[in-house]
């Protein structure tokens, strides 16, 4: 370094001089650093560079230059991590807790491939790592892109993160042109506790365990950070492959292994229910001596033809399964019973706990769900309860073990909130404020939930600030958001927000004028429709403006028999469409139905749609093949695959899989023994398909998009 005068001797010429160097050679650093891969110093002399531009502009503010390597980390912090689009969604896992819904799961399994009795399933059983889920993506050996999860379909850019960890390796031989791998960033429980004293001497965060303390280090926006921390990685999937790597799962894991990446254990090939669960049950009696935390243990079927055969349901593979272990427990006082209100006017009664340590986590509050289960439990202010927790689970109230004598607990009759009336429907557990929009509770959780990450995802419109701008009225419904440019000259000046903030804010927002169909459902943040069934309505409805025009429909059919719709005479042709959409039931139906029945909801809509450009969302598969988009139904026995694997196919094929012939059906596939609906699709004149006819057509669908995948 050329200059190493103490900072608090420079001159005024001098610092400028010294702050022009600093930039220029912090930004080759950088480029060395991220695009080149090839670091020519140390990451402390790195950091100590840094450390003394800080130093001199901290002494000399005026000289702060429009370059400075302080602003372009100011730059990174608040626009956060850039976002990346998984090329295959990254999965999340359906849960076993049984020994039953173990043997369920291999049952499903073997039924859907349709398997003899005497034909062998393989599966392979490895322990359930309690990390985050990461993608690394491998062009031509090289490491392109990290990304975490996310939402399953978009996750953060952790590249430079990532390529501070040991156990990721930046470049690999023998791997297929493109590779996707895929598995969980971990910190070892020693690794963990280390990390914890070392950051209370210093005065720092601690974590609560060692799956925050690996999100967190993982997450970090300054890379040098990560890289002092002592994240491991485990690969056990894949997504996007320009090869298959293998035939089975166990061999498609020593291929990565023989790349150089570490595998989880122990594992186990079992063949039998009673092996799956003999493993299980040897995991769980090792668990404390693993050297990491695991939450359960994963079954995945180990022939990867059949894995893809056997496909996706919603968010979660048919073809594997999680069985999680028992929570842990823990015993303490119940001090106070509080209510809370939540996004959708849901009242919970909260118990405030004597703080308990339970697993390694201070655990101060537990949910009593409601009322039935306070009077179920008989739990009252004062006693000594059971808790428990279950990984990412709110802790839960098991049962009374001492009565504290106290008296009985009242539920309220008023929203604790906003004094509305509280109601509950006829068979419902729960009460519900009916304040609605009035309700600060619930105007302000629907505000922050609409802003949240999954839905209009507006950074810099946090929590805080969405409270502060509801204080002060300039944002009590959504469209109001899409107003503060108008308010651009009170924010600027307030507390915390600088002319610089604000224009970031409105650009943030700006951006999102534009917004998908089904982030914009999930945002109303209407009952029962998350973002599963937002994504299969805009996919089925196909635009804003079909939907609602068709939720308006479903409305009105309801107003004219709000109870007795479901009578199956009394059900109009919207609420039928509705409710043939795949997984959309009843209750998200009524739900809809509700919420497009209420004047100020639609209000609230129709003032929104007026700002904003709302994006049509195609269906999964596009291109014009003879399947995609068309609704097909199936009747009778089929004889060359189960009922749920055709449908599983058609739905990848881009076909919406109807339980009943309307006019709007395109295919009926008639099976063996087929009775009233192939009769029906005569009558109104649809098409019908033998199963041979709809395997060529399926066939010749197949073919474009459709490539090898784990
Ligand atoms: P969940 O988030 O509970 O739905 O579980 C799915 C997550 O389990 C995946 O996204 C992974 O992050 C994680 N996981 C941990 N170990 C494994 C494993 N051996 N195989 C598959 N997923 C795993």
């Amino acid at each position: 370094m050329s200059s190493s005068k103490d900072v608090d001797a420079l001159s005024e010429v001098e610092a400028r001089k010294e702050l022009a160097r600093l930039a220029m050679e912090i930004a080759y650093h950088d480029a060395r650093y991220h695009k080149e891969d090839a670091p020519e110093i140390s990451d402390a002399d790195y950091d100590a560079l840094r450390r003394r531009n800080e130093a001199i502009e901290a002494r000399f503010p005026n000289l702060v230059r429009k370059d400075s390597p302080s602003l372009k980390v100011g730059a990174a912090l608040k626009s956060g991590f850039g976002k990346i689009r998984h090329v295959k969604p990254m999965l999340s896992l359906g849960n076993a807790f049984n020994d039953e819904d173990v043997a369920e799961f291999l049952t499903r399994v073997r039924r859907f491939l349709g398997l003899s009795d005497s034909e062998e399933l393989a599966i392979l059983a490895e322990p359930k790592i309690d990390g985050l889920s990461a993608s690394l993506r491998y062009e031509n050996g090289e490491l392109v892109y990290a990304a975490t999860r996310g939402d399953g379909s978009e996750g953060e850019d952790v590249t430079a993160n990532m390529r501070t960890l040991e156990d990721v390796p930046v470049t690999l031989t023998g791997a297929p042109a493109v590779l996707e791998v895929r598995g969980e960033v971990y910190m070892r429980k020693d690794d963990f506790f280390a990390l914890n004293e070392r950051q209370a001497a210093a005065g720092a965060k601690t974590f609560a365990n060692p799956r925050n303390a690996a999100a967190g280090s993982l997450r970090q926006l300054d890379p040098s950070i990560t890289k002092q921390r002592p994240l491991r990685f485990f690969g056990y999937a894949w997504g996007d492959l320009s090869e298959p790597l293998a035939p089975t799962q166990a061999e498609a894991r020593e291929r990565l292994r023989s790349l150089g990446f570490s595998l989880n254990h122990p594992t186990a090939l079992c063949r039998t229910v009673e092996e799956v669960l003999a493993h299980y049950r040897m995991i769980g009696t090792q668990r404390a001596e693993l050297p990491f935390d695991i939450d359960g243990v994963v079954y995945k079927v180990d022939r990867l033809d059949w894995q893809e055969r056997l496909g996706q349901v919603s968010r979660a593979p048919r073809w594997a399964i999680a069985h999680k272990f028992a929570a842990e427990k823990a015993e303490t006082v119940i001090e106070e019973i509080t209510v809370q209100v939540g996004r959708t006017g849901a009242l919970t009664p909260v118990a405030n706990l004597k703080p308990v340590t339970v697993g390694g986590v201070v655990v101060s509050r537990a949910t009593l769900h409601n009322q039935d289960e306070i009077e179920r439990l008989g739990v009252k202010e004062g006693d000594t309860v059971r808790i428990q927790r279950a990984g990412d689970v709110i802790p839960q109230v098991l049962e009374v073990v001492k009565d504290g004598g106290g008296p009985p607990y009242r539920f309220p009759a008023a929203c604790p909130v906003c004094g509305s009336d509280v109601e509950r429907d006829d068979g419902e557990v729960v009460w519900r404020c009916t304040g609605g929009l009035i309700c600060e509770a619930q105007a302000v959780e629907r505000l922050k939930h609409f802003v949240s990450r999954d839905a209009f995802d507006i950074e810099g419109l946090g929590t805080k600030s969405i409270e502060e701008f509801w204080t002060e009225s300039l944002i009590r419904q959504p469209a109001d958001i899409f107003r503060l440019s108008d308010h651009r000259d009170a924010l600027i000046g307030r507390e915390g927000w600088k002319e610089k903030s604000v224009t970031n804010l409105l650009n943030a927002i700006e951006a999102r004028r534009e917004i998908p169909l089904d982030r914009f459902i999930y945002a109303l943040g209407i009952r029962h429709i998350g973002q599963t069934t937002a994504k299969l309505l805009a996919r089925s409805y196909g635009g804003f403006e079909a939907w609602r025009t068709a939720m308006t429909a479903v409305a009105e059919e309801r107003k004219g028999n709000p109870d007795e719709h479901k009578k199956p005479e009394l059900i109009g042709p919207a609420y039928a469409e509705l409710t043939g959409i795949d997984t959309v039931g009843m209750t998200a139906a009524d739900s809809l139905a509700a919420f497009f029945g209420a004047a100020h909801n639609v209000d609230v809509l129709s003032s929104l749609a007026a700002m904003l450009t709302i994006t049509d969302v195609e269906a999964p598969v596009a291109g014009d093949s003879a399947i995609a988009g068309k609704t097909v139904v199936f009747t009778g026995t089929l004889e060359k695959m189960s009922r749920g694997e055709a449908k599983a196919r058609a739905e990848a094929l881009g076909a919406k899989v109807s339980g009943s012939v309307s006019k709007k059906t395109d295919f009926v596939i008639v099976g063996a023994d087929a009775g009233s609906k192939a009769k029906k699709a005569t009558e109104l004149g649809v098409k019908t398909l033998s199963e041979d006819e709809w395997l060529d057509l399926a066939n010749a669908s197949a073919g474009d998009g459709s490539e090898a995948s784990n």
